[in-house]
């Protein structure tokens, strides 16, 4: 069994993510999300609710699961007995962190190769804050969430 890490914030989670597990998920037997709790980060959604949305939004993809993890990524994967984390690309300036962050982990987990995968052309300028700054302001951003996410957007802004 080859399972792959994608670990991250998801909150929410959006078509840029929902792009790469879609596409990481076929090169793998189980693609496992590990969304990240970090007492230092103000999020809007708590990981349960960040949890049920992946799940929500993956429900098309079969080989997919979603735990919290407040610990090391390096060692969420040696739990889960993954070869490989999964993270996107979207611009050359994530390439320095994420090439950071890569030897890190391999320092940490030997056993566990980063792969960094191009985001989509269409959700380059995608991320979590854009979508829940353009939702607040009552902004359509139906194309860039899945419904179960549209809907926790409308009832955390209490929009109709
Ligand atoms: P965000 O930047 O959207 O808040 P996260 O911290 O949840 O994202 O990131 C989790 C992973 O998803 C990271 O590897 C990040 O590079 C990737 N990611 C975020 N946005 C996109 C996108 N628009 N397209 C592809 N990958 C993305």
């Amino acid at each position: 069994m080859r399972s792959v890490i994608y670990p991250g914030t998801f909150d929410p989670i959006h078509s840029g993510h929902i792009d790469i597990a879609e596409r990481a998920s076929t090169l793998f037997d189980k693609l496992i999300f590990a969304v990240a709790v970090n007492a230092e980060k103000n999020t809007l959604f708590n990981p349960k609710e960040r949890i049920e949305m992946i799940i929500g939004a993956t429900e098309h993809i079969p080989n997919v699961e979603a735990y919290s993890t407040d610990g090391l990524v390096a060692d969420f994967a040696r739990k889960h007995k993954a070869i490989a984390l999964i993270r996107g690309l979207r611009h050359v300036s994530d390439f320095e962190f994420e090439f950071q962050m890569a030897t890190m982990n391999h320092h940490l987990n030997p056993d566990v190769s980063t792969l960094l995968m191009v985001t989509a052309e269409n959700y380059i300028h995608l991320n979590s804050s854009v979508v829940k700054d353009v939702a607040r302001l009552k902004g359509d951003v139906s194309k860039f969430v899945s419904i179960n996410v549209l809907q926790k957007l409308k009832e955390k802004y209490s929009l109709s």
